[in-house]
């Protein structure tokens, strides 16, 4: 859905008015985010929850959309279909820039950040009987690497191809949506999965309770590689004990979560949007365990690679947070 203003038309030429009174205007704005289970979408019904409390002020019905995640929330926005959307670092970058999987595309020089939220792990979680100890274990193993659309399949397509790995390296290659993985996991349908995710997820949680399911490191010269070249890839850690039935840290690499629109998307909409979030900052951090940590220093600036928004830079000014 993209950002409307519904006018109470009728009543206008019922009156016979020329102009609309404010009260009278209502404007739509929908975010894109990922499955239910990930932490998009609760940090986009973390923010609409805010945004919505002033609605008598501002006239925003704010609303989130489940996604099929970052690409599908980019190439959305791109189309005017959504207003705001969830997007991976990386797929940020790729998409300013038009390369990897925005290389046909080409760089949309319209994509504007808002800001940048939680960090994203790369979460590699393996069937507690699979035998598997690293990333490398899954040759010729069922490995899910994500459906078509979301930044998880982006990642794990650059991380494959670092490895010079193929599809064809797993016996099967499956495409499931980051609801299904878990479940599929759990049932013995796929030893393992791969997936962008903020900590602590439901998503994670799940397999981890109910069927013991293991993360596994996700180390190498392939990842040292790639957290050397790429600016967006940092390594990090999923600290031991977050999750049922594993308690040691988890080495990784990962990305940050960050917030996109368009230039398309009204300056004054997405003022409104970063001033709900910072005026309640408090209260937005404890809406969702991933977004405890964040500080807004951060946020207006790392894991940044498109211009910012307009309406989101006037806000960071008046608050001297960028010049
Ligand atoms: N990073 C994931 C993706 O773009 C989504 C994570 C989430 O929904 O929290 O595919």
């Amino acid at each position: 859905m993209n950002l409307k203003t519904t006018l109470a038309l009728a009543a206008t030429f019922a009156l016979g008015l020329s102009a609309v009174p404010a009260a009278a205007q209502q404007k739509f704005l929908t975010i894109g985010t990922g499955g239910v289970t990930g932490v998009y979408y609760a940090a986009g019904g973390a923010i609409c929850r805010l945004v919505n409390k002033d609605r008598a002020k501002h006239g925003i019905r704010c609303s989130v959309e489940s996604t099929g995640g970052s690409v599908f929330n980019v190439n959305t926005i791109k189309a005017g279909e959504l207003d705001l959307g969830f997007a991976q670092s990386d797929v940020q970058f790729n998409a300013a820039k038009g390369q990897a999987q925005f290389k046909d595309a080409g760089a949309y020089g319209d994509l504007r950040a808002v800001f940048s939220v939680h960090p994203e792990p790369f979460t590699v979680l393996a069937r507690k009987e699979a035998g598997v100890k690293a990333f490398t274990d899954f040759k010729g193993k069922r490995f899910n690497v994500g459906n078509p659309g979301s930044g998880t399949r982006a990642s794990m397509e650059e991380l494959l191809a670092a490895m010079s790995w193929k599809p064809a390296d797993f016996s099967l290659a499956s495409e499931l949506k980051a609801d299904e993985h878990g479940p599929a996991l759990c049932d013995g349908k796929i030893d393992g999965f791969f997936y962008g995710v903020g900590h602590p997820s439901a998503n994670i949680q799940d397999p981890t309770t109910s069927c013991g399911a293991q993360l596994v490191p996700l180390t190498g010269p392939a990842v040292d590689k790639l957290v050397a070249d790429k600016p967006y890839y940092a390594k990090v850690s999923i600290p031991g004990g977050l999750y049922p039935n594993n308690p040691n840290p988890t080495p990784t690499y990962g990305v940050l979560a960050t917030v996109v629109a368009s230039t398309k998307t009204p300056a004054d909409t997405v003022y409104q949007v970063v001033k709900a979030v910072f005026d309640n900052f408090e209260e937005f951090k404890k809406l969702h365990p991933a977004l405890a940590h964040l500080s807004p220093e951060n946020m207006v600036k790392n894991g940044i690679s498109a211009p910012l928004h307009e309406g989101a830079a006037r806000f960071y000014r008046e608050k001297g947070w960028i010049k």
